[in-house]
């Protein structure tokens, strides 16, 4: 029996083992500031730019410059949506359930009745694209920020669908992809124009994320604070060992592994779900469209969701009650709202997700933890 049975991977997931060398190595032999002059700094400077331009290809994007690393995914969001309105893209777009960080920094820096909010569909959680048609076709938006996967139910959006859109139309389109890279097919963004990763959601170590500056915009972006670093893109001295660990995290899966990974994984969550729905007559969320392989949400038949959290994690169990983000401050779920959850409903969500590599003993034993549990709730 493991120490700890992990289902919590869309919060955070532990450093991988090749990154963690990676990081080492990076601290061990490039620790000086790639900004000073002498040669140490310079072999420093084109380490940083080496890993650049394979995150680059990655990703599919034909110029490395476009990226710029950052704190995470937090702080890019933040970065594009200030500077869409410091460009004067004050009529933003953005989906009903977008990250807490993009929502935030919509209502901190933008103006309440110039932004919209996108509505999805109830029982996928999936963006309802006719509205964000229907104002672009009027005319009545000047940026769109609209999520790759949702971090709670693990719904696909149709962020190629939206980027197709938007650049007809020539508005320039952000996607928040943190869920999304890493896990799966990411080999084709070079037809978003902004895109926001988190290394430690896919194994590669915290603090540390990438911002993809639209083509078009690279002289004139400027970051959230004053710096000269990244071209003055992005203040502050780069974090190289970090950026080491993050590349080497998300290079170790190629897009082949990553569909291969897919098809085992969410087979070995369906049977789950099947079980749990059997058995405790769970509601599940997001079920009737495409989602990430590793995610399964749903509303449980009884108890407020933290009881079943800690009596879970008295058997080994690391589950969410939902976006450790929102959970935390004990807000209601945006995302929950959104999907036309109830207050009630909202205090009964549990989210899991997986790892790369979960064995289907592990659902097994979730599953069993499940059934177990409900029995001593009954009793009580
Ligand atoms: N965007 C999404 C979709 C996320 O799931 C998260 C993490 O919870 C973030 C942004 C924030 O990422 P970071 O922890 O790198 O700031």
């Amino acid at each position: 029996m493991p120490d700890l049975y992990y289902f919590d991977c869309n919060a955070t997931t532990p450093m991988g083992a090749a990154a963690r060398e990676a990081w080492l190595e990076a601290n061990d032999r490039h620790w000086a500031n790639p900004s000073s002059l002498y040669r140490e700094a310079g072999l420093a400077k084109q380490e940083l730019d080496r890993w650049r331009e394979e995150l680059a290809d990655r990703l599919g994007l034909e110029e490395p410059e476009r990226i710029v690393f950052t704190s995470g995914a937090t702080e890019a969001n933040n970065a594009v949506i200030r500077y869409f309105l410091d460009t004067g893209r004050k009529r933003i777009a953005y989906s009903a359930i977008e990250h807490p960080c993009v929502d935030a920094a919509v209502k901190q820096w933008g103006d309440s009745e110039q932004v919209r909010e996108i509505p999805v569909h109830s029982d996928t959680g999936v963006v309802d694209l006719a509205p964000l048609r229907d104002w672009i076709g009027d005319g009545e938006i000047d940026a769109v920020s609209v999520m790759a996967a949702n971090n709670e139910t693990g719904a696909l959006q149709p962020w190629r669908e939206v980027a197709a859109l938007c650049r007809e139309q020539g508005i320039p389109f952000h996607s928040d992809a943190a869920q999304w890279i890493g896990k799966m097919e990411s080999g084709d963004f070079d037809g978003v124009d902004w895109i926001t990763g988190s290394a430690h959601k896919f194994e590669g170590g915290k603090g540390c994320g990438f911002l993809v500056i639209s083509e078009e915009e690279l002289d004139r972006f400027h970051g959230l604070i004053g710096g000269p670093q990244e071209d003055g893109r992005r203040a502050g001295t780069e974090n190289l060992p970090a950026v080491a660990g993050m590349v080497t995290a998300l290079m170790g899966r190629s897009d082949e592994d990553l569909s291969d990974i897919a098809g085992v994984q969410s087979q070995r969550r369906d049977h789950f779900e099947a079980q749990v729905r059997d058995a405790l007559g769970v509601r599940l969320l997001g079920d009737g469209g495409a989602r990430l392989w590793n995610t399964s949400m749903f509303v449980l038949p009884h108890t407020r969701n933290a009881k079943w959290v800690s009596r879970l994690s008295q058997r080994g169990f690391a589950v969410s009650t939902g976006s450790a983000c929102s959970s935390g401050r004990g807000n209601p779920s945006r995302v929950m709202a959104a999907m036309g959850l109830d207050y009630d409903e909202m205090g009964r969500v549990l989210r899991i997700s997986g790892e790369w590599e979960t064995p289907a003993a592990h659902w097994e034993a979730l599953a069993g933890a499940l059934v177990e549990i409900e029995k001593e709730l009954q009793g009580q």
